[in-house]
């Protein structure tokens, strides 16, 4: 048996903190851990941080969405939204799986044709696609959904030129009944904008229309909210129908279904509270079935769902670099790990495990970055047993936005490592090094030398 350890006895003060209805969260167990692959190793093996994903949890997570909608409605497409995470061997776990691409840029879409996607499989949304980006997407016969009337004439310019038929579909916003609306991206359907534009695309007989898409926002809690905006897309399909006497292929009710995470504040974690996507289907399929399409007519059901996909197989292991006692006497750990890694702990109470085993007293700990700024702060409290200097800790469910929207900023970007269904991690992306930043950086000639 290993020796115990010892630890210095504290008084502990009592605070206010979130409970849950199995009182205040503790780890019961450490994650040593992952798909079978010693915690302990990868770090020894590629790092600390590291970011490690789970192919098999990926693989799994996307055969849950996909039952869910299948079995509820006949033909369904799922999209794999670049921008979630875009390391190239995430997007062909999905592409392998039959995910077609999202993207929101040029440089998304040129990412997803030199992953191999057809271009009449990549849908391209967002507000800024360059008069470039939308030559080459029209070129490739990839979907345009149109954000603005600016671009609607930029494509009908385009189109003009003779070459191919540009394919479009409106991006529509809308009150699903869940505020603040989103209602930047695209044309709003009660004022009356999208019917506008959709008439515009119609009259000019230079554009294939060809779906309607909405994405109504991100982390949505309401499954609701899904079933009043593809009622209202239905409602746009079939008003088409009536008065151009032109089908639709597809309804795209892009993504934003809510993780399992759990949001800052939130009374319960987000594993017993948030829908699943059982319910999102449930709600969207229901919606157009029992819209006016007849049977046989139904339109395609695309699904741009991104963070509900990816999250869970996620993780960041990270190395203790201190403990303190701030002046209150609160206990405080600092870990390798910083806020320029984790954007999402600006909005989540990630769930932390230590890796190793543990004692069970445990105490509310400050989790600090290794960023020289207030701000870089993991859990501003989590109920934690004690963890020595050089220790591991495993933070879950990171899998969504935080491997694109990291940020080369004090420190460099870690290698990220997926370990396979038969539990060998690959390195997926190396970490950076001082020389690869430099190479984008020029010093003029006069600024060469200096004397000090
Ligand atoms: C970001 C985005 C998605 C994915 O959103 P999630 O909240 O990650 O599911 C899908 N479609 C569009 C248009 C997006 O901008």
């Amino acid at each position: 048996m290993e020796k115990q350890r010892y630890e210095r006895p504290v008084i502990k003060k009592l605070e206010t903190n979130m409970p849950n209805k199995f009182g205040t969260q503790t780890e019961l167990a450490p994650k040593t851990h992952i798909d079978n692959v010693p915690v302990k190793k990868l770090i020894e093996e590629f790092g600390s941080p590291l970011f490690v994903v789970s192919e098999q949890t990926i693989r799994k997570t996307f055969a849950k969405a996909k039952k869910a909608f299948t079995t509820r409605y006949p033909k369904v497409q799922f999209a794999w939204s670049y921008k979630t995470n875009y390391q190239n061997a995430i997007c062909n776990v999905f592409h392998q799986e039959g995910s077609w691409a999202e993207v929101v840029s040029g440089f998304e879409y040129e990412k997803a044709l030199r992953n191999g996607v057809d271009g009449k499989k990549i849908i391209f949304n967002g507000p800024d696609k360059t008069v470039d980006d939308l030559k080459l997407a029209i070129e490739n016969d990839s979907l345009l959904h149109i954000d603005h009337l600016d671009e609607l004439y930029t494509i009908i310019e385009l189109a003009g030129n003779g070459g191919k038929k540009p394919k479009v579909a409106i991006r529509v916003n809308m009150d699903t009944g869940v505020y603040p609306m989103w209602d930047r991206f695209g044309f709003n359907y009660e004022n009356g904008q999208a019917w506008d534009a959709l008439n515009k695309i119609m009259r000019s007989n230079k554009l294939e229309l060809v779906g309607l898409h909405t994405h109504i926002g991100t982390f949505m809690l309401s499954a609701n909210a899904y079933s009043v905006a593809a009622y209202k897309l239905a409602e746009l399909a079939l008003g088409i129908q009536k008065k151009y006497s032109h089908e639709i292929k597809y309804i795209d009710m892009g993504g934003g279904f809510a993780s399992k995470n759990t949001l800052k504040g939130a009374y319960m974690p987000g594993t017993d509270t948030n829908p699943t996507f059982d319910d999102f289907a449930e709600a969207i399929t229901s919606a157009l079935i029992n819209s006016d399409f007849k049977p046989d007519k139904l339109p395609l059901l695309i699904l741009e769902t991104g963070r509900a996909l990816i999250d869970d197989a996620g993780y960041l292991l990270g190395t203790v670099i201190s403990n303190k006692r701030l002046a209150d006497g609160k206990r405080t750990t600092i870990l390798d790990i910083g806020v320029n890694l984790m954007f999402t702990s600006f909005w989540y109470d990630h769930k932390v495990t230590p890796a190793q085993p543990f004692s069970h007293y445990t105490e509310n700990t400050v989790l600090y970055g290794p960023l020289c700024m207030n701000i870089d702060v993991i859990r501003e409290n989590a109920n934690l047993p004690l963890l020595n200097k050089g220790e591991h800790v495993v933070v879950h469910s990171v899998g969504a936005y935080n491997m694109t929207q990291w940020m080369q900023f004090i420190t460099l970007r870690p290698n990220i490592v997926m370990i396979d269904e038969k539990a060998t991690p690959h390195l997926i992306r190396e970490k950076e090094t001082l020389d690869s930043l430099m190479s984008y950086e020029k010093v003029p000639e006069h600024l060469k030398k200096f004397d000090l």
